[in-house]
């Protein structure tokens, strides 16, 4: 990145009114982590988004609210009931990269190694984005394509919310690498709702092994009302290992990371069905 001058508002209204103005020539700025991988050598002027009173997280009527500046850092030392992020936040590579990478900066652009996008996904959430107008979209429907291709300039990714997970829930979490702050090769993530012993509703969703970030549909249909267990799981997972178009990275090829989606989605499966029991 190149940047040529830098701005720092205090003001939500401030910041979406300076990023109006300057349009294609600005670009907001929150962790600033990503900047080494994009290659963009236009000149630019970085809006700082991180004095915006963004960042936090609220529990209201057991919904998550998690500010657009939080930093994983923040999401790995939450502790309150129903709240999962902090798996999620662990596996974010290393502790210097957690302490400065925010919310929205790991889901307005999505890469092979983004967790967040992931989860997301699996729990439900929803994306607030600050334009003219507020407007609130399903984490299918935002991740459905590059997620800044939905922003103007001037529109800001606010807040995610995500429900708390009740008794009777289980949610878990994989990322596939070979060292700890290695990239994945094959990330999904899992959340289990059961009823009267039987599987109410679940949803899995998988990354990195995939073009973009996506839920296994097929996978969770066959899942819903039945007796959850490793014979359900494994048939489930049959009948729909085979509709995403699987990607094999860093050395390993197509039909090896589907082999690692076959074996995660169960194990995460299982996971979440141990936590939804109470385990
Ligand atoms: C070496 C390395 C390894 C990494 N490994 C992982 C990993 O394993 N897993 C993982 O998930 N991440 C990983 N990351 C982090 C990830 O790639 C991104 O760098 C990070 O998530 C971006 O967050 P940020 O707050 O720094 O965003 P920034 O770098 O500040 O911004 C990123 C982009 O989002 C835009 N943006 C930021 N916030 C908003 C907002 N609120 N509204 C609208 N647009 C916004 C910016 O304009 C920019 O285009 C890694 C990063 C590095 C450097």
């Amino acid at each position: 990145m190149n940047y040529v001058d830098f701005k720092s508002p205090t003001q939500l209204d401030e910041a979406r009114t300076l990023l109006k103005e300057l349009g294609e020539s600005a670009s907001p700025v929150a962790g600033s982590t990503l900047h080494v991988f994009l290659k963009d050598e236009s000149p630019k002027v970085a809006v700082d988004i991180l004095r915006l009173g963004l960042n936090g997280i609220r529990l209201v009527d057991g919904v998550y609210h998690i500010g657009a500046t939080t930093t994983v850092t923040d999401m790995l030392n939450h502790r309150q009931h129903g709240w999962v992020l902090d798996r999620v936040a662990e596996a974010f590579v290393t502790q210097p990269i957690r302490n400065m990478a925010t919310m929205g900066g790991s889901v307005v652009r999505v890469f092979p190694w983004s967790d967040l996008p992931v989860a997301l996904l699996a729990l439900n959430a929803e994306l607030v984005i600050t334009g003219d107008a507020e407007r609130v979209m399903s984490a299918p429907e935002f991740f459905a394509t590059q997620p800044f291709h939905h922003l103007q300039a001037g529109d800001l990714l606010t807040s995610v919310r995500i429900p708390a997970l009740v008794e009777g829930q289980g949610f878990a979490y994989h990322k596939e690498r070979r060292t700890t702050t290695d990239f994945s090769r094959c990330t999904i993530a899992a959340w289990l709702a059961l009823d009267d012993g039987k599987i109410a509703d679940v949803r899995i969703a998988v990354g990195a092994a995939v073009p973009m970030p996506r839920r296994m549909d097929a996978v969770e249909d066959a899942l819903k009302g039945a007796r959850p267990g490793p014979a359900a799981f494994e048939k489930a997972m049959q009948a729909g290992i085979d509709a995403p178009r699987w990607k094999g990275l860093h050395g390993i090829s197509d039909e090896y990371a589907r082999h690692l989606a076959s074996v995660h989605i169960v194990d995460v499966l299982t996971k979440a069905h141990e936590e939804a029991k109470g385990a």
